[in-house]
């Protein structure tokens, strides 16, 4: 009897996995395998909610597996232990995953592969990222060039999407440990588990919203996007079978508009494979800034004015209400965490990382490619990053992207009774309003933290001292 390991890691998902589809090809029998890495518990990087979803989303797996007559094993230990210990007992023969392509991940594989035989398949990008280099077999650095190649290779079609198995045969001797049940998903968050929610989602996004995404995916007081981030950083979905599906709503898809929408959707997939990629081929980002000249910056590091950031207290509503979103529900809109990321590096000239490590500990979907990428396009010393130069406006960009200030009302209630015309700026406010509208601005909600043509000025100046423009 043959015994292959499932190592699961960012592939919680049955369908369309090729490490399962793998290890079950080449054996009778499979262990389908989580390990909790101690590290990943311990690390500055991991917050609760986004272990909570992980672990709602393994007992979700436990019981999708058990539905085939199977069953997941978990195991707490460092991998190479534990993987050594079953390869032991189970006498296995290969053990299969899906490559993970972070730091951690990268050097931790490498190890195991020396020792052990561990064979890693694709699965985490609908190609593999290295297959797509520029002619002289370097990584791209920036998306256009990258996502047009991407674009060149060719889609396998639905019919090459691996099904969920229908029988799932594990050895009864190989023991699992109880399932984490702590830290638990609390009820405000509003993403429940498993890959039946992950498809449910894509499928809801393409038929009814995919049409007006184009226009609305940058307004933060509408649901114009997929919300399907938790769900791709923990591979509920496959990302081929995101890209297919959405490639067969734009073949449906009859106005301008739909076809727009879904073109602009896929583009969004490709920034998820072109940070990946970045991470993978430049891993020093995950330290220091991609450009070099960029990388001495005086930041102000004020520990007092990160700590009202974090908490949604900087004076600036649309800056709070991301904040407080991102505290309650472990996520926060796009164009949200542009402004806000924005508003820490170029505002409170605050180092990037800082942000970078709040956004890790506090984000559901928290990934170290998409987030490291997000940070250094804000701060502009990414690869293809916004230039340091364009400094978002937090009043335009509230006035803009949440016109009627609902996402500002949604998340930072102490507003809820301004008018609309106070909404972005209610330090406009006289005292007599104040007293109309039942707030006292520097008591119940405080002045900004910072006056923003005063604080771009200081960035440039900063920026340029970097670069070594001025002395
Ligand atoms: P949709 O608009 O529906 O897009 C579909 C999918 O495409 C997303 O689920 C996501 O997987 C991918 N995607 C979309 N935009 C981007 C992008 N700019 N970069 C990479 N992938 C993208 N995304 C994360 O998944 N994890 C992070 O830790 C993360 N940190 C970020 C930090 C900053 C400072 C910024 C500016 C962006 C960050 N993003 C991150 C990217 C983006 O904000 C989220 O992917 C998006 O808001 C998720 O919402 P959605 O699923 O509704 O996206």
């Amino acid at each position: 009897m043959t015994t292959t390991i499932w190592w699961i890691r960012r592939d919680l998902r049955l369908h369309d996995n090729p490490a399962l589809h793998a290890a079950l090809k080449n054996a009778d029998v499979i262990i389908p395998l989580f390990i909790i890495d101690p590290m990943f518990e311990k690390s500055a990087f991991v917050g609760e909610k986004r272990l909570a979803f992980l672990y709602s989303n393994l007992s979700q797996l436990d019981q999708d597996l058990r539905q085939r007559g199977g069953r997941l094993v978990i195991r707490r230990g460092l991998p190479a232990t534990v993987l050594t210990q079953i390869c032991e007992q189970a006498d296995v023969k290969t053990i299969y995953a899906q490559e993970d392509l972070s730091n951690y991940a990268v050097e931790r594989d490498a190890s195991i592969a020396r020792h052990l035989p561990l064979v890693l398949t694709g699965g985490l990008t609908t190609h593999p990222v290295q297959s797509i280099r520029k002619l002289d077999g370097s990584p791209y650095t920036v998306y256009t060039p990258f996502s047009k190649s991407w674009k060149k290779l060719p889609l396998p079609d639905r019919s090459s999407l691996l099904p969920a198995p229908e029988q799932i045969a594990v050895p009864d001797s190989i023991t699992s440990e109880k399932l984490p049940t702590k830290p638990s998903l609390s009820d405000e968050i509003p993403f429940p588990p498993g890959e039946k929610e992950a498809q449910r989602r894509l499928s809801s996004f393409l038929d009814d919203r995919a049409i007006d995404y184009e226009e609305n995916r940058n307004r933060m007081d509408l649901d114009g996007t997929s919300a399907l981030s938790p769900y791709f950083r923990f591979g509920l979905l496959s990302p081929r079978q995101a890209v297919i599906s959405a490639l067969d709503a734009l073949q449906r898809a009859e106005i301008e508009n739909a076809k727009a929408g879904i073109q602009t959707w896929i583009n969004e997939l490709i920034w998820r494979e072109f940070f990946i990629s970045i991470l993978a081929n430049f891993p020093e980002v995950s330290k220091t800034s991609y450009r070099k000249d960029l990388r001495s910056i005086q930041w102000q590091n004020h520990p007092d004015e990160f700590e009202a950031w974090t908490l949604g207290l900087t004076g600036y509503p649309v800056v709070d209400a991301g904040m407080r979103q991102l505290q309650t529900i472990g996520w926060m809109h796009n164009r949200a965490r542009m402004i806000v990321a924005s508003f820490l590096v170029k505002d409170l000239l605050i180092d990037w990382r800082w942000g970078e490590r709040w956004f890790m500990q506090n984000l559901i979907d928290g990934d170290p490619a998409a987030n490291n990428g997000g940070w250094q396009w804000t701060a502009g010393t990414g690869t293809d990053a916004a230039p340091y130069f364009r400094i978002f406006n937090p009043i335009l960009q509230s006035k803009k992207f949440d016109p009627e200030g609902r996402y500002i009302r949604r998340w930072v209630p102490e507003l809820t009774a301004l008018p609309d015309r106070y909404i972005h700026t209610p330090w406009e406010m006289t005292k007599e309003q104040e007293r109309q509208f039942g707030i006292k601005i520097g008591v119940d909600y405080p002045h900004p933290l910072v006056d923003h043509q005063f604080a771009r000025q200081r960035t440039m100046d900063a920026y340029k001292r970097a670069r070594g423009a001025i002395s």
